[in-house]
């Protein structure tokens, strides 16, 4: 079975490389009835902090990206990290390394005055135990291969390989009895079953050297995916001033969740000319073949579309979910129950066109104001004298109206031609008196939306 897994280090929030990283893995695991595990990489104690594995979390959920199990501390299995690292040294694949750091960094200063690469050869390496100083610190050290080269098959990038005398014997464990992150990464990944190992190609240099602990230990190496990294528009390296970086931002940018998962999985890879999907349509193609080689840019525009397409298409009921949790997340308050009824009446209009949350809201203007209305200059100038006096007319004659689309629509449109006008002349100032804007659903969306009393109200408004 297929087991994947996202090992974000808690230093901070969660950024879309990450998110992208989380969703590669999975919709990976989705599509293969496998798992999808989490593990908060923690050891450094210095930058680790419980805010940034609380933001990850609540960035991952946000995404709508279900882990299973538990999330795994990987601080908290140092204990195991260090059998593995003397169990090595039982087996033979490791040794205790006495060498001081200053006999380390003369070692090294030597070597790169001569011209070389300083690639610390122990001499503790082969040392007879007998020899071994007693009670003097040490680190323990992997034996790693001498002659030939170490290939990481990655479904990514190919068969990457590096000649095994450019690595140097990796210290597991530290003289303080602290495991290295190398080794934890992989004693975790083994422990937890994970058999496929995707994540970005800024750790490709990593994997020669967990590779070998896989090998000291006899364990099967998973398959590596490493993809490569996100850029900017302009194929520079992604920073800040390229626009948001944090997964969060993109939550107070009014973007849904489900858009921001299609767009995410497009940044590297590929379904044929595949633009706008559905999560399902996700978990059926993802691939590993489909990633491509070449660094995702960011494209603000297409996440736009994608948006519009995504809001359009989005089920009523859970677009106001959606909507009410982006109000959350943007610090405004939660729509009220009548609010929210009004909402959903109005959804299949207000959806159409609506790139983003705060433009669908935009729209909803005429659900949220309260009266007395404060009217737009705009919307104002269309509620002139004649046009007031023509809504005093037809005020009575929506009173006794039946509240439906075709009487409505044949109430306005008699009004407009008793004087001789047409129905855009007239739905102008029925459009500031509702709404006070300019642009807004069709009058008669709105006054549907908003029923009788309130349409009344808010004509009588406007007409003094
Ligand atoms: N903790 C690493 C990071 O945040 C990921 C390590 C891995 O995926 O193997 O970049």
């Amino acid at each position: 079975p297929v087991v994947t897994r996202f090992a974000p280090s808690p230093t901070g929030y969660l950024h879309i490389g990450g998110a992208r990283t989380a969703l590669f893995n999975w919709l990976y695991a989705r599509g293969r009835g496998g798992r999808f595990l989490l593990r908060i990489e923690d050891t450094d104690r210095e930058r680790s902090t419980p805010e940034a594995t609380a933001a990850i979390l609540q960035g991952l959920q946000w995404l709508g990206l279900d882990w299973d199990g538990a999330a795994i501390s990987q601080f908290e299995r140092a204990p195991r990290h260090a059998d593995v690292a003397h169990e090595m040294l039982a087996r033979g694949k490791a040794y205790k390394c006495f060498s001081t750091p200053e006999q380390i960094n003369a070692f090294r200063e030597t070597e790169k005055a001569a011209g070389r690469y300083p690639v610390f050869l122990s001499p503790w390496r082969d040392a007879d135990p007998a020899i071994h100083p007693e009670g003097a610190p040490y680190v323990i050290r992997m034996k790693a291969p001498r002659v030939g080269e170490t290939v990481v098959r990655d479904a990514v990038q190919g068969d990457v390989r590096v000649k095994n005398e450019n690595l140097d014997d990796m210290i597991v464990l530290r003289s303080d009895g602290t495991p290295v992150y190398m080794l934890a990464v992989v004693v975790d990944d083994h422990d937890m079953g994970v058999t496929h190992v995707i994540r970005g190609d800024d750790h490709l240099n990593n994997a020669f050297r967990q590779q070998m602990v896989y090998d000291a230990m006899e364990w099967e190496i998973p398959v590596w995916a490493h993809i490569p990294l996100i850029h900017g528009p302009d194929g520079k390296k992604l920073s800040k001033r390229h626009g948001a970086v944090g997964l969060h931002e993109y939550a107070t940018l009014g973007y849904p969740a489900q858009a921001m998962r299609n767009y995410l999985s497009r940044l590297g890879w590929a379904h044929g000319d595949a633009e706008f999907f559905s999560d399902a349509q996700a978990i059926e193609w993802f691939d590993l073949a489909g990633i491509g080689r070449a660094p995702a840019r960011l494209d603000f525009k297409k996440l736009e579309n994608l948006s519009g397409q995504h809001i359009a298409s989005m089920d009523d009921a859970a677009l106001l979910h959606e909507l009410q949790a982006y109000l959350q997340a943007a610090g405004r308050p939660p729509l009220t129950d009548p609010q929210a009824d009004m909402m959903l009446r109005a959804m299949p209009a207000l959806k159409e066109r609506s790139k983003t949350f705060p433009e669908l809201l935009d729209k909803a203007t005429f659900i949220l104001v309260a009266r007395p209305l404060s009217p737009e200059p705009k919307a104002l100038a269309a509620l002139d004298p004649v046009s007031r006096g023509i809504l005093s007319e037809l005020t009575p004659r929506l009173q006794t109206a039946t509240w439906s689309r075709e009487t409505l629509e044949a109430v306005v449109a008699e009004t407009a031609a008793t004087h001789g006008l047409g129905l855009g002349k007239i739905a102008a100032p029925l459009r500031a008196a509702l709404a006070g804007r300019t642009v807004t659903p069709s009058v008669f969306d709105m006054m549907l939306v908003i029923g009788r009393d309130e349409s009344m109200a808010r004509l009588a408004e406007a007409a003094v």
